[in-house]
This record gives structure tokens, sequence and C-alpha cells, in this order.
């Protein structure tokens, strides 16, 4: 049983980590981020509350996260650990989530960040199954396609340059610091996200293992 938190900079490959090492390591992936893209496609009451915030790159409100997290957290497949991935964002939500749950581990993702830069605009998803590719490191097989499904590849809202700036200046001034936070509780491990999404999985592993 392993209670992980991700943290790093939007773009940095938390989200493409977390789905595989969630898969190897049969816990589920928690990202709130996903999680309110949803609510966003449902027009859900929270997802419509959502959906400005989340376009302009900036936070949804912490009590709205709070709810969609808290519900998923408390379903069954969650009882045996998981990996939380984009929360907590701040370190308002750091003091939530410790009402909520115990964390044994808690990664930190770094890149410089003209890659981050490029890995954010050059992201392409599956509306589909979630998927997510590269134009320039990891392009689908067939252009414009989803490799598993075939549905056309789009880019997220929040993908666009505006929106991408806005991102990683919140991630600055609101999320690095949470860092600090873990890093005085002794859970903090840092790893060096550049390379393939293999090399730096092999390293994520030495580091929850
Ligand atoms: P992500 O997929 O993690 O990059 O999240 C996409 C967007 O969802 C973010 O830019 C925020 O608008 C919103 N979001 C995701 N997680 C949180 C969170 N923990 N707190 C506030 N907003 C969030």
């Amino acid at each position: 049983m392993v209670r992980v938190v991700f943290v790093g900079p939007p773009g940095v490959g938390k989200g493409t980590q977390a789905a595989e090492l969630a898969r190897e390591l049969r816990i589920p992936h928690l990202s709130t981020g996903d999680l309110l893209r949803a609510a966003v496609a449902a027009q859900s009451p929270l997802g419509r509350q959502a959906e400005g915030h989340m376009r302009a790159g900036g936070l949804v409100p912490d009590d709205l996260v709070l709810q969609i997290l808290q519900e998923r957290l408390g379903r069954p497949d969650a009882a045996g650990g998981f990996i939380l991935d984009g929360f907590p964002r701040n370190p308002a939500q750091a003091v939530a989530l410790d009402r909520i749950t115990p964390v044994d581990v808690v990664v930190a993702f770094d890149l410089p960040s003209d890659v981050l830069e490029s890995r954010l605009v050059n992201r392409r998803v599956c509306p589909t199954c979630q998927s997510v590719y590269n134009l320039l490191t990891q392009p689908p097989r067939v252009a414009g396609r989803c490799d598993r499904d075939g549905t056309e590849l789009v880019q997220r809202p929040d993908d666009r340059p505006e929106a991408v700036a806005t991102r990683l200046r919140v991630y600055a001034e609101q999320t690095a610091p949470l860092r600090e936070l873990y890093r005085a509780r002794g859970l903090l491990r840092a790893v060096d996200a550049r390379g393939t999404p293999d090399e730096v999985r092999a390293r994520v592993r030495r580091l929850i293992d």
C-alpha cells in the first residue's frame, strides 16, 4: 500500500507517469485535472463553475476541487493506495489533504522551463481515452488520430500559449512552495524529468519502491 503525491509544473509529464505507474502498481491514478475536465464535459453544476478558471489557466477554487477529490478518494479502490496527480496545488490544499488522508511519499518533478513550454504547446490529447501525445517527441502513428481508438486528437484549451504562461506563473507562485513544506516533513523525493517517459519512470520507481 503506497499513497503517493506527484508535484510538478504543468507539462512536466506527471500525468503520463502517474497513469503508467498506477497501472504497474495496481492503484488508482487520481488526477484532479481529469476529474474537473470530466465535470466540464458533463456540464455538471461544478463543471460549469470550474470551466472559466481552467480555460484561463488559473486555479479552480479550493472548495470545488476538494469536493470532487473527496468524493473520488472515498471510493473503495482508493483505500489500498493511490497516485494523486495535480493535488495539492497550494498550501491550503495541502492542509486540507492532511485532514483527509496521510501521504507516504511526495515525488517532485523537475524540468527546465523552455522544455516545459515546448511540451505544453505540442501536447495533443485523445478526448475519448485521455491518451497524451507530443507532436515532436511522441507523435501518434497516424497524424491527428489516437493510436488506441482512432479518435481525432485535440489541443486542451489551456495548452494554448496565453493560458500556458498563466499556468506556469501560478505554479511558481502557489504550487512550488509545497516542495519546501514536504521537504521539511521528510516526504519529498525530487526526480529529474528530462528524457523519455521510460527513463523517467525508472527513476520514479526507484524513489517509490
Ligand atoms: P492539470 O490537468 O493538472 O494540468 O489541471 C488542469 C486545470 O485544472 C488546472 O490548470 C486548474 O485550472 C484545474 N485544476 C486541477 N487541479 C487543481 C487543483 N488541485 N486546484 C485548483 N485547480 C486545479
